[in-house]
């Protein structure tokens, strides 16, 4: 029995639930919004955990391939003091696969494969319990009927509004993102400064976080605390006004790390909003969502594989029991919400000591998940 599934949003969490469904001869429908794979830069690099993102990867028969694509050595963390003293310098060993890191774009170019994805659908809004099922609607007018829709369209959903009323809270902290090309070639000594991983500095309310990519590349996020409206009198596609805005943000920090503020190419802003940690819903059925249309969550690390393990469950329960669909589904949200309600509380608390009145918390944290 082959019912008609449709996932809206190609991000990690739609191409894992497809690819997965594709390994089982499942056919599925994925939805996406951009309008060709290459439209926009991906973003950054994601570590993918063992027993989360890379578990997944191995239901999705995709694990050799990420190995050999992943760079363990960018596991490695090495955390300064706004004065520009290093505090700990760890360095994964040789063998430490526990979470590698890769660039979005080759996680999602891997993902993809040999999946047919409908690009520049962009959905509306579904509605569940047609005569002929679930009605997904897009912008062009056009509509379609399924089984089943899949919410995987990230965090501001167009189809969480059909089974929650809930929307996305500013956390108190903004981040704005910026990029090095070329490095080491470059930048030399920022090159051995960020080194193979990360390199994070912790201030009173602010940190600077480094992570290498692969390609000589390497991106900056600064975090503060401040009002989402603090760039009220800031023009945020006026490159040197945000620059000389983030330097007196930084102001008094040592030469390092505002470098990297210097150097920066082009700045992206991101407040950080999230989901309460405990978001539920009351099943409806013919709809789920998967990833962050779900549970958003501070992005500290889990995000992205929370939401491909997600992605290749939900497959795996349909795959294994098509005879009950709904079953199938029920039985994946509870298990969903429980994992995701424990990283939200670990994420959530976890942001708040990152991005602190007090930056010993930020090291202390660092201590407490990688002892040396
Ligand atoms: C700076 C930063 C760093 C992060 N680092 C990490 C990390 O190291 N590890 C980690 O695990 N997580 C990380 N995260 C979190 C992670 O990026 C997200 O949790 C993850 O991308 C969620 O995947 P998703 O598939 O649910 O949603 P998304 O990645 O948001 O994908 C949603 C997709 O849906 C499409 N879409 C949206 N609306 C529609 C629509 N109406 N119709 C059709 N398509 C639509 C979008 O175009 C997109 O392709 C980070 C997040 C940020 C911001």
């Amino acid at each position: 029995m082959r019912h008609r599934i449709a996932v809206v949003g190609a991000g990690p969490a739609g191409l894992t639930f497809a690819r997965v469904l594709h390994r089982h001869d499942y056919p599925i429908a994925v939805l996406e919004r951009d309008p060709a794979p290459d439209v926009r830069p991906q973003g950054g690099t994601l570590d993918l955990h063992e027993g989360l993102g890379q578990l997944a990867l191995e239901k999705a028969g995709l694990l050799t391939a990420f190995q050999a694509l992943s760079r363990p050595e960018g596991q490695a963390m090495r955390i300064l003091d706004t004065d520009g003293t290093v505090l700990r310098d760890w360095q994964p060993r040789p063998d430490e696969r526990a979470n590698p890191e890769i660039d979005r774009g080759q996680l999602r170019d891997l993902l993809l494969g040999p999946l047919d994805v409908q690009w520049g659908r962009g959905v509306t809004q579904v509605v569940p319990a047609t005569r002929d099922g679930v009605l997904v609607q897009f912008d062009d007018g056009r509509e379609e009927t399924f089984d089943l829709a899949v919410g995987a369209d990230g965090a501001w959903s167009r189809i969480r509004p059909t089974v929650s009323p809930v929307t996305p809270h500013y956390t108190g902290i903004s981040s704005v993102e910026t990029s090095l090309n070329d490095v080491d070639a470059r930048h030399a000594d920022l090159a051995r400064l960020v080194g193979n991983g990360s390199l994070a500095v912790y201030g009173v309310n602010r940190a600077l976080v480094a992570q290498r990519n692969s390609g000589g590349h390497v991106k900056v996020y600064a975090q503060f605390r401040a009002p989402l409206d603090w760039h009220a009198n800031l023009d945020l596609t006026d490159v040197e006004a945000v620059r000389s805005s983030l330097l007196a943000l930084f102001d008094g920090w040592a030469a390092p790390a505002l470098e990297l503020l210097r150097h920066g190419t082009a700045f992206v802003h991101r407040p950080l909003h999230v989901l309460p940690v405990s978001h539920t819903w009351t099943h409806v059925p013919g709809v789920t969502l998967l990833g962050d249309a779900a549970h958003l969550m501070p992005p500290l690390g889990a995000g992205a594989n929370l939401a491909m393990l997600e992605g290749a469950e939900l497959a795996e329960s349909i795959a294994r029991d098509p005879a009950d669909l709904d079953q199938a589904v029920r039985a994946f949200e509870e298990q969903m919400w429980a994992r995701a309600n424990s990283w939200a509380k670990i994420t959530t608390s976890g942001l708040e000591r990152l991005v602190s009145p007090d930056p010993r918390q930020a090291l202390a944290l660092f201590d407490q998940v990688q002892p040396s």
